[in-house]
């Protein structure tokens, strides 16, 4: 059986047994379409791995998604009004468009050297500042939000507390992301910019409430509301982002709609660390997308992204590329051989692997021990050519 043969089965209920994806222990019942929401970058640096990670994890759910039946529609947006953003820019001493759009080219360089789908929908963030108006007005409408000096502060305590009991811990993210908890306009530390008064000189856009640029989980809360309406199939992202950023996209949806869940189920892919720490810029940790690509085939790199549980944060090692490298050898000699009768049996214990949770290693293990069509099928599948 071929993957196409099984997505015709997957639309019939009779042919798919009643089996259904499952997503961090959330059931996936897919009928028509599958929303994906995918947090996107801000484009102010280059691409590392650990934000290839997400964004490897991301295509794989798409296209087990799609091989389940699913019209898998993937929206990712592009943080180009971001503070962090505006101070690399000014650093650069470019113009913070031109300086998002160039970092953007090679992000999408990067993206298509790793195999990740195009995303059907891919708005940049400035091109939707109309959305997040209408998102502070309609809090505002619901008393969910109030203004101050010509800011609209989301009244979040609540959501912010239930998904972050540890409110140590809840505050030192709330800043380490932005969110200003010390702000003494806002009523609660937990409160967050939907809209924020700019300074002279930071980029501004004309609101009801003053010239000002939106906040950075109100951008997504509103680019998802527009692309899908009030909830989404799979919210995604980096591990980091679980919170604040994802609990404030969601409270943010759920408060002006008033529909629960928003998501019905979360894609946090695992951080990757360099020797026990977060990859990132400030740590001067960062391994390079374009440096791994420049020696490994980008089967190799999406190989060691995949081959885990999607959930666990993990270190990179160039020992564990190496491995990779020879794994993915081994499946394309697998893929070589005859294979093990029609391949269907094992197809299908394949198929049942990537439902559970994308369980990419026991599928591969499955695939390298059939070998044949069933190795060439999850290759295929994976991007693992
Ligand atoms: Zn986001």
């Amino acid at each position: 059986m071929r993957w196409q043969e099984w997505q015709e089965q997957a639309h019939h209920p009779g042919g798919a047994r009643g089996d259904v994806p499952v997503l961090g222990g959330v059931m996936l019942p897919l009928v028509g379409r599958a929303r994906v929401y995918s947090c996107g970058i801000t484009p102010y640096d280059v691409t590392h791995l650990g934000h290839a990670a997400a964004f490897v994890w991301v295509d794989a759910l798409s296209r087990v998604l799609h091989a389940e039946g699913a019209d898998v529609i993937v929206c990712r947006n592009v943080t180009d009004v971001d503070d962090v953003l505006l101070a690399a820019a000014e650093r650069a001493g470019e113009p913070y468009d031109e300086f998002a759009a160039v970092q953007q080219f090679y992000f999408e360089q990067d993206m298509a050297s790793l195999r990740v789908g195009v995303p059907a929908i891919q708005p940049r963030a400035h091109t939707r500042i109309g959305q997040v108006i209408a998102l502070a007005a309609g809090l505002l409408a619901r008393g969910a939000a109030y203004e101050r000096a010509g800011s609209v502060y989301f009244r979040g305590g609540a959501a912010a507390r239930a998904a972050m009991p540890d409110e140590a811990q809840a505050l030192r993210l709330a800043a380490e992301y932005g969110d200003e908890p010390g702000d003494p306009r806002k009523d609660d530390p937990f409160d967050v910019a939907i809209w924020r008064a700019s300074e002279p000189g930071q980029p501004a856009w004309a609101s009801p409430w003053g010239a000002g640029r939106p906040g950075w989980h109100a951008e997504c809360a509103a680019i998802a509301l527009h692309a899908f309406g009030p909830s989404v199939d799979v919210q995604a992202g980096g591990g980091d982002l679980r919170f604040p950023h994802h609990v404030y996209q969601a409270a943010l949806a759920e408060a002006l709609t008033g529909v629960t869940p928003f998501a019905r189920a979360r894609l946090a892919a695992g951080v990757v660390r360099v020797g026990g720490q977060k990859m990132a810029k400030s740590a001067g940790n960062l391994v390079l997308v374009s440096d791994l690509l420049a020696k490994y085939p980008a089967a190799a790199v999406r190989l060691l992204i995949l081959d885990r549980p999607w959930s666990e944060d993990w270190d990179y090692e160039q020992a564990e590329l190496d491995a990779a490298a020879a794994r993915l050898d081994r499946l394309h000699s697998a893929a070589g051989r005859p294979g093990t009768g029609s391949g269907e049996a094992a197809l299908a214990r394949i198929r049942a692997a990537l439902r559970a949770d994308l369980g990419v290693p026991a599928a591969l293990a499955i695939a390298e021990e059939a070998g044949g069509q069933a190795a060439r099928a999850l290759s295929a599948l994976l991007g693992l050519w």
